[in-house]
């Protein structure tokens, strides 16, 4: 039975879907106002590593990630720039994405922007300023905390005393713990500004937690499973999203809270802010495999903090790189016929510990551990050749179902690395057929960079390195 430390009831909980057979989950996903950096990608792993292993146990799964494309900090940009937010967040959303991809993280089956989901936000707003729990003020409207007693059930902060009434409050997204204050939902803005949307109750910009009550319920429904982030979020941003959806259908929001620990650097957490972050673009240009950032994230389990450094990143990439030439040996090995049931057993033995292990709150870490000792298993039974073929095919179908959680096996940093340079040169093949010959050359260049020498021969373009 798979279990969750629930951070709502801070509870160990069996995990039960609503209905039946079918998962709901929503995670917060990134403010695209700059290249995400490797802390927020731990919880985005997590994400991951919950997502695939929601699948692995047979559930269908709707997961929803949204993009938080409007905020202060991007509206600001845009406006220094003189461009508008959606030209100012493109650039962030391909890389997003494209850092995503290198990290192998599945897609999202929805991943909604809080841009197009204004029409929503204001509907639960309207919803609130008719049942109360939400006020005007100088033009904005805020929540009224004082409406919603469960105010605090999440974060488990006590508020009394603290939370003060309609004419006080401030004016931001961010706030100091403690110091709970009626959140806006909506902002107003002045006509003169770039950034704004009209509403009922005055044109302006939503709030930052209004947006994913507004995503998550339209594509999950009032009531879902699962809601993730990393847990710098569970207060203020799930609390006010707890208080701003159930207060606006009466319904319980969300059923599992799990909330993913920070990834700190030199014990400070990582974040652009304290300057201390790396992007996954810094990463990689250091020359790391990001399957190796991939495998040092989720190697501690996603509910203890993590301290990256480049040491236990090098770790990590020489991991990778064993179980990568372990799967080429066992496939490239010369065995002899036949089958070998006492090696199978235990075999399945380690998928087994892998699946307990997964089975209590994701514990990745112990499920690692398992993965590896089905390779010293193996590696000691090859060394005295009692490995046989059929055995190959059932070791190899167990590391595909390790993999399809973990998603380190895919290709390697050489595959990738060929593969870019084959895709240059047939880059290059074509300025030449377009007569470009100063992008061909810039090509070479480049590739000469790198190391690559070029060899035109009547077969075509060769390549090798120096
Ligand atoms: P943001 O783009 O700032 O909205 O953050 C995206 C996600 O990254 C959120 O779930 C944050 O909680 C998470 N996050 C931010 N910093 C860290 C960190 N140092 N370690 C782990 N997760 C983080
Ligand atoms: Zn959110």
């Amino acid at each position: 039975m798979l279990r969750f430390h629930n951070t709502l009831t801070n509870k160990i909980e069996d995990f039960q879907p609503l209905a039946g057979n079918e998962v709901r989950m929503y995670i917060c996903g990134p403010t695209v106002w700059n290249f995400a950096h490797i802390g927020n990608f731990r919880t985005f792993t997590f994400g991951d590593i919950l997502r695939r292993y929601l699948k692995y146990k047979g559930y269908s799964l709707t997961h929803v990630m949204n993009l938080t494309d409007v905020d202060d900090r991007i509206i600001n940009e845009a406006a220094k720039q003189n461009i508008s937010i959606d030209e100012m967040t493109a650039p962030f959303i391909d890389a997003f994405w494209e850092d995503a991809d290198a990290l192998g993280l599945e897609r999202p089956d929805i991943a909604p922007r809080a841009t197009e989901h204004i029409a929503e936000m204001i509907e639960i707003i309207q919803t609130l300023l008719e049942n109360g729990k939400a006020y005007e003020s100088d033009g904005s409207i805020y929540f009224r905390i004082s409406a919603f007693p469960e105010y605090g059930k999440l974060s488990k902060i006590k508020f009394e005393g603290n939370i003060v009434g309609g004419s006080e409050r401030v004016d931001t997204d961010k706030y100091e713990k403690e110091d709970a204050r009626d959140f806006a939902l909506w902002k107003l803005v002045d006509e003169s500004e770039a950034t704004g949307w009209d509403a009922p109750f005055g044109r302006g910009r939503p709030g930052w937690h209004i947006e994913c009550s507004a995503m998550s319920m339209k594509y999950l429904g009032e009531t879902f499973d699962i809601h993730a982030g990393g847990i710098d979020l569970q207060f203020p941003h799930h609390e006010n999203e707890i208080a701003q959806s159930e207060g606006a259908t009466g319904k319980l929001f969300s059923k599992y809270w799990l909330h993913g620990e920070f990834l700190k650097i030199e014990n400070e957490k990582m974040s652009k802010s304290l300057g201390n972050d790396f992007t996954l673009r810094d990463i990689i240009n250091r020359g790391f495999n990001p399957l190796a950032i991939r495998y040092l994230l989720f190697s501690v389990p996603y509910d203890k903090q993590l301290n990256f450094t480049f040491e236990n990143l090098k770790g990590a990439e020489t991991t990778i790189e064993r179980l990568h030439d372990f799967k080429k040996r066992l496939q490239d090995a010369h065995l002899p016929d036949g089958i070998n049931t006492d090696l199978q057993e235990k075999v399945r033995g380690f998928l087994s510990d892998f699946e307990t292990a997964m089975d209590d709150n994701l514990n990745t870490s112990v499920a690692l551990a398992a993965l590896h000792n089905l390779v010293r298993e193996v590696n000691t039974a090859l060394a005295h050749e009692v490995v046989c073929t059929e055995d190959r095919s059932f070791i190899l179908h167990i590391i595909d179902k390790f993999d399809s959680v973990f998603g380190i096996f895919g290709e390697s940093k050489e595959e990738i690395l060929d593969a870019e340079i084959e895709k240059l040169i047939e880059e290059r093949q074509e300025a030449r057929r377009n007569r470009d010959f100063a992008r061909s050359d810039e090509i070479r260049d480049q590739l000469a960079e790198q190391g690559i020498i070029l060899e035109d021969t009547k077969d075509g373009v060769r390549w090798k390195r120096k």
